[in-house]
């Protein structure tokens, strides 16, 4: 029997993903299928040439091994779907384009999606189901956590902090710490698109503009 790929969430994320997914298997000259799995389909379905099913149907599918991609934006989604897929004993699945640029001593945790053109430097420490779309970069001696998810063309600088849940909007740039003082972003805290942070975020809040300020509830 054979290894079953999937692409977990067959919307935008998932769709923009199953290329990367697709060109990293065809350089590891592994024979390999790859699904989506979407638990909006009540029957098997066919997207951009692959097989796409929900998750029970998924686990019916007879493999030896399964791995899985969680191509879904929202955080606590993943979170909530590496939890399920842990208890049914099926792997996290990490996939990174073939153009993408990690330096010296880079630690990335399963379940990553690095998509075309991102560039980790060295000195990093990444998290669970890290998502970096396009053109992302992160800088030495970043510390990042769980399920963080960074939009595409977001500028992480050197010593900067990113706790778990964190949500990079497009564009965003922020400024570099110190290692004796890292920048930080609280978890769950959400970076409007095109911010620019110069001070650390609070847990929780979302912050805007530049340079980048608390949204307050009117
Ligand atoms: N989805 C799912 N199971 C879940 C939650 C979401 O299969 O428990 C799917 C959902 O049906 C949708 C996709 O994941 O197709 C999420 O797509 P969305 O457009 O919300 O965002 P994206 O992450 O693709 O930007």
């Amino acid at each position: 029997m054979t290894k079953l790929f999937a692409i977990y969430g067959a919307s935008g994320c998932g769709r923009s993903l199953m290329p990367v997914a697709r060109q990293q298997l065809t350089r590891e000259k592994s024979m390999f299928e790859i699904v989506f799995i979407d638990d909006a389909l009540t029957e098997f379905d066919v997207v951009n040439g692959h097989r796409a099913m929900n998750y029970s149907a998924f686990l019916n599918e007879s493999a030896s091994e399964k791995y899985v991609q969680i191509a879904i934006a929202n955080s606590r989604v993943r979170q909530k779907i590496a939890n399920r897929l842990e208890l049914d004993g099926i792997q996290l699945w990490s996939i990174c384009a073939d153009n993408v640029i990690l330096m010296d001593e880079v630690k990335i945790a399963e379940g990553s999606a690095l998509s075309p053109f991102v560039t980790i430097t060295s000195n990093i420490k990444i998290g669970k189901c890290f998502h970096a779309n396009l053109y992302s970069y992160v800088e030495h001696d970043c510390v990042i956590g769980d399920f963080v998810t960074f939009a595409p063309g977001v500028k992480c600088n050197g010593n900067i902090h990113i706790h778990d849940h964190a949500y990079i909007g497009t564009g965003a740039m922020i400024k570099q710490g110190t290692p004796d003082q890292p920048l930080v972003i609280g978890k769950g805290a959400i970076i409007g698109m095109g911010a620019v942070v110069t001070k650390s975020v609070p847990a929780g809040v979302t912050v805007v503009g530049n340079p980048a300020r608390i949204v307050t509830k009117k």
